[in-house]
């Protein structure tokens, strides 16, 4: 029989129970490639300008992404000279430029100085047929003379099967083994629509990998809210790459956010890419800020809501052990804490925020405002700010006739008193 007493702990203190399938789940390293540049910037309505293109090329290699998927060259003007630029700013990441299976768009990437070209070709039939208006064979033609041409100028190929997820799997077979036979270096499982779930995901990432021995990354997007739990179904798989972009920014609902990715493998899965994880708040709300958009409070990882607690038994929990209601700690994404003090607030976080001004408090005192920050909270529609808790708390010293200092041990009493006239003045 199993012990249920002594499984080992992951990284977020949950135990590592048996998954249901067979795990490749860290047996080759993990590589990300980032294609905020590319995909982030297809969102409707974003658009970069070659500056941010470069800062965030810069920002990324920095934080030590394996891969940058700059952009299209093909469109030409800003968009080639800031590929070109990118591709020669000496960054230690890979730099991948995006075509069609067009040897003119190879051409213009080759012409940028990239040293990875993504081939990208739809396989499903419904792309196939109304989209491209083409036949299977035609695209089987395409996908091996695109490959042939890139792999003469040696570059690495990634190719990209677009909207793989509602491809007959046998075609995928084959379009992928044709692209191997041509030298391609992986192939991109594109869940292009959002549509994947992690087990089916799971299944089929793994036959295309027996099947053709090629390298896969998943572009996986959030249609569903499950792109990054398809990304890592694929890892268990055995994919090696991951295609992320900061904040999860991508076409429609976006892709998966380079942010989450990382953390969860490092949380969930034990897995560590050696990703500088402290300046991700920072890259996010450059990038959003990039995009026309904002980081939004209660964005998974990096939002600020993730380390703000203001109901009073999380905030009583965490002030005793931050453990009890988070993974890990704010200081690691580049967020800070807050103790919010509000309508759910108890009172703790007041005797605690109080302190935080110089001021002591008794618990009896504090559990007998706690009523008036409730209700100042519910007049207000929204939490309170820390001068409104230390006004709060100033009227009812006068009007409850309380003096503050009855109750306090007789050694705080004294530095009570100076600290809050301290206070009181500093505002
Ligand atoms: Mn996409």
């Amino acid at each position: 029989m199993k012990d249920l007493h002594n499984i080992p702990e992951n990284a977020a203190g949950q135990m590592v129970w048996e998954l249901p399938v067979a795990s490749k789940m860290g047996d080759l390293p993990i590589k990300l490639d980032d294609t905020t540049l590319r995909d982030g910037e297809q969102t409707a309505g974003v658009v970069f300008s070659n500056e941010e293109k470069v800062n965030i090329a810069r920002m990324l290699d920095e934080i030590g992404v394996d891969q940058i998927e700059a952009g299209i060259p093909t469109m030409g003007g800003d968009e080639c000279e800031v590929i070109e630029e990118i591709a020669h700013l000496g960054l230690n990441a890979s730099i991948l430029a995006w075509n069609r299976a067009s040897l003119d768009d190879i051409k213009t990437s080759l012409g940028c100085g990239v040293d990875a070209i993504a081939i990208s070709l739809a396989t499903s039939d419904i792309h196939i047929e109304t989209k491209l208006r083409k036949d299977r064979a035609w695209v089987l033609d395409s996908i091996r003379k695109a490959v042939a041409f890139a792999k003469e100028h040696n570059v690495y190929v990634s190719v990209n099967a677009e909207d793989a997820s509602r491809t007959e799997l046998g075609f995928l077979l084959e379009f992928a083994a044709a692209a191997k036979a041509e030298g391609a270096d992986r192939l991109r499982f594109c869940d292009t629509i959002g549509i994947m779930e992690p087990f089916r995901c799971y299944s089929i990432v793994k036959h295309l990998i027996e099947e053709t021995g090629l390298e896969v990354e998943m572009h996986t997007h959030n249609d569903f809210g499950m792109a990054v739990a398809n990304a890592l179904a694929g890892l268990h798989a055995g994919a090696t790459w991951i295609n992320v972009t900061v904040g999860g920014l991508g076409e429609r609902a976006g892709n998966a956010a380079l942010e989450e990715v990382v953390m969860a493998l490092k949380y969930l899965e034990g897995v560590d890419l050696d990703i500088d994880t402290k300046r991700f708040r920072e890259v996010a709300d450059y990038v959003m800020q990039a995009a026309g958009r904002t980081v939004s409070a209660w964005k998974p990882i990096v939002g600020s809501n993730m380390f703000a607690h203001e109901s009073g038994i999380h905030a009583d929990g965490v002030i005793k052990n931050p453990k009890t209601y988070e993974v890990f700690s704010p200081d690691e994404v580049g967020l800070e804490r807050q103790i919010v003090v509000g309508k759910h607030s108890g009172s703790k976080t007041i005797e605690m925020k109080l302190t935080e001004f110089g001021i002591a408090i008794t618990r009896e005192h504090a559990a007998d405002l706690l009523p008036l920050v409730r209700s100042k909270a519910v007049g207000l529609n929204r939490s309170l700010f820390d001068k409104e808790l230390v006004e709060l708390y100033h009227e009812f010293l006068v009007t409850a006739g309380v003096d503050p200092t009855v109750g306090l041990p007789t050694d705080t009493k004294a530095a009570a008193s100076t600290k809050a006239a301290k206070a009181e003045k500093a505002e």
